[in-house]
């Protein structure tokens, strides 16, 4: 299967309303513009290095979402173009995005990183944290970054009864949280290439798709 081919069979089993970002990190920018030329336009990264060479090789028009662990001296790196970011996992990167989104004139959108998953290495808030942060009114004061909603990922396992309960769970909570950032607190970034569909049924917005796309990494 072509990545053209890849993508018209993940959009026709997405619900319309489901945004697909294509997960692009590791593959060459040729691939990034065989999607580009079907039609796709959000892509994922998680390096910023890797991020800003291809923002500055391909089309401006292109839509790039940073999805991996960013430490704060990289910001400036992305914060002129990057459209979410969705691996906020602290107050201080959160207020870090701030400052750079202000000196670029700029509001970044960003979702929370919520950890439902039971593996440790993964990264994120838990949910009492997340709730005391935010109910605390501490993510409204800054002007130029918009909190658009939640990204999880869910435990690596077979067992799809675990995933299914770490999706219902962030669900709950983003509704929670809705009530806290109001309407546009819109997003809910949840599911990959191996559990998109169980994502999907429990609610996600938008799912962030790499191997079935463009292959195994
Ligand atoms: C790599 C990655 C993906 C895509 O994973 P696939 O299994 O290749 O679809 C999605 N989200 C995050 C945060 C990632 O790091």
């Amino acid at each position: 299967m072509t990545i053209e081919q890849n993508i018209a069979s993940i959009k026709a089993a997405l619900p319309a309303d489901v945004k697909l970002v294509a997960v692009s990190k590791t593959f060459p920018a040729a691939d990034i513009s065989a999607a580009y030329g079907c039609g796709q336009r959000a892509f994922g990264e998680n390096r910023t290095q890797e991020l800003k060479a291809k923002h500055e090789e391909l089309p401006e028009d292109i839509e790039w979402h940073f999805i991996g662990s960013l430490q704060t001296n990289k910001i400036k790196y992305i914060a002129p173009y990057v459209s979410l970011i969705h691996s906020v996992d602290s107050a201080r990167l959160l207020e870090a995005i701030d400052t750079q989104a202000a000196k670029c004139g700029r509001t970044i959108d960003v979702l929370f990183e919520f950890h439902a998953a039971c593996e440790t290495t993964k990264h994120g808030w838990s949910e009492e944290e997340l709730l005391m942060y935010a109910e605390g009114g501490e993510a409204l004061k800054y002007s130029n970054v918009r909190i658009r909603g939640l990204m999880t990922m869910a435990s690596f396992t077979d067992d799809t009864a675990i995933i299914r309960d770490e999706f219902r769970r962030t669900r709950r909570l983003f509704e929670r949280l809705g009530h806290t950032f109001g309407d546009s607190f819109d997003t809910l970034s949840m599911g990959m290439s191996g559990d998109y569909t169980i994502a999907v049924d429990e609610g996600s917005t938008l799912v962030r798709i790499g191997s079935s796309i463009f292959g195994n990494r």
